[in-house]
C-alpha cells in the first residue's frame, strides 16, 4: 500500500523559534507513524525545520515557489533556493494565492515546471469556490484547472505530483466537505486524469483531501479508500492536534490489516 500523505500548511504563522519547538514537540508524537508527513513552513524556517526532522519520517515543504530561474524579483523565491535549504516539496496554486496574489492555472502550470524540473515534489491544489458549487460548475471548474495546470507535464512526472483537493467554501470555515462529496471529486478528478493520461496512470497519481479537517472529521475521511492523504491547515498549528490526524490513518491501516487476517483465517 503506498503510504498516505499528511502535509501541513501552517500559512504565515509561526516563527523560527517556534516551527523548532513545534517539531520537538511533534516528533516523538508520531514517530511510529507510516504516513508520509509533510510540514509545509515559511520559508524562513525551511533550513530549521530540515535540521530538526533529519532523525524522522518528516519532510519539509514551501508554500509557494516562483516560476522564473533567477534575476530581478523583488522578495521572491525560486526552486533551486527551497531545494539548496533542504526543502523537497512545494505547494503550488494554494487557493488564497489564487484569490489574493492573483494567480492563474498558467501561472501555476509555469510554477509546477519550474518546481518538477529542480526536483520538488509540487502539491497542486484545486477546488471549486462556493459560486462555483451554487452554480453546478465544479466538474468545469476542476476539469479546466487540471487541464491547464499540469499542461505539458509528462506521465512519467506525475509521481512528483500530489493533487490536493481543496474546495474553496471549505478552506478555514470549519465546514469540511462530506465523505460523499470527497469520494465523488476524488473519482471525477481520476477519470479526468484517465483522459489526459490513462486510466493505470490515473490509478497512480496521489490525491489527498483539505478543507477544515479536525481529529474528529479525519476518522470517517481517513476511511475513504480512494483518498491518499489530506491537506491540513489551522489543524495542523497545535502539534497534538495534528499528530492525531496523522494517526488516523494508522489506526484505519491497522484495522484494514486485522479485517484482511480475519478474511484469510475463514478461508
Ligand atoms: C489549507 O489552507 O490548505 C486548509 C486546508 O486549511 P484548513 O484546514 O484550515 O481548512
Amino acid at each position: 500500500m503506498p503510504k498516505k500523505y499528511v502535509i501541513a500548511n501552517f500559512k504565515m504563522n509561526k516563527t523560527d523559534s517556534e516551527v523548532a519547538k513545534y517539531i520537538d514537540e511533534f516528533k516523538p508524537l508520531i514517530e511510529k507513524s507510516s504516513c508520509q508527513i509533510v510540514l509545509s513552513v515559511p520559508y524562513v524556517s525551511i533550513k530549521t525545520a530540515v535540521e530538526k526532522v533529519s532523525d524522522s519520517n518528516i519532510t519539509i515543504a514551501g508554500q509557494n515557489l516562483n516560476e522564473n530561474d533567477f534575476g530581478a524579483f523583488t522578495g521572491e523565491v525560486n526552486a533551486e533556493m527551497l531545494t539548496a535549504v533542504g526543502a523537497q516539496a512545494c505547494i503550488v496554486g494554494h487557493s488564497e494565492r489564487r484569490s489574493k496574489f492573483n494567480e492563474t492555472d498558467e501561472l501555476i502550470n509555469k510554477k509546477i515546471m519550474k518546481g518538477l524540473r529542480d526536483g520538488l515534489i509540487c502539491v497542486l491544489c484545486i477546488g471549486e469556490t462556493l459560486f462555483d458549487k451554487k452554480n453546478q460548475k465544479t466538474e468545469q471548474v476542476l476539469k479546466q484547472q487540471i487541464t491547464k495546470c499540469l499542461n505539458s507535464i509528462y506521465a512519467n512526472e506525475l509521481n512528483h505530483i500530489v493533487i490536493a483537493y481543496e474546495p474553496v467554501w471549505a478552506i478555514g470555515t470549519g465546514i469540511s466537505a462530506t465523505t460523499d462529496e470527497i469520494a465523488q471529486a476524488i473519482s471525477l478528478i481520476r477519470k479526468m486524469l484517465s483522459n489526459l493520461y490513462d486510466a493505470d496512470i490515473a490509478s497512480k497519481v496521489a490525491i489527498v483531501y483539505g478543507g477544515s479537517i479536525n481529529e474528529e472529521n479525519i476518522k470517517d475521511i481517513a476511511r475513504l479508500d480512494d483518498v491518499d492523504g489530506v491537506l491540513v491547515g489551522g489543524a495542523s498549528l497545535d502539534p497534538m492536534s495534528f499528530s492525531k490526524i496523522v494517526l488516523a490513518f494508522d489506526d484505519e491501516e491497522r484495522t484494514n490489516d486485522k479485517k484482511t487476517k480475519k478474511r484469510v483465517l475463514k478461508k
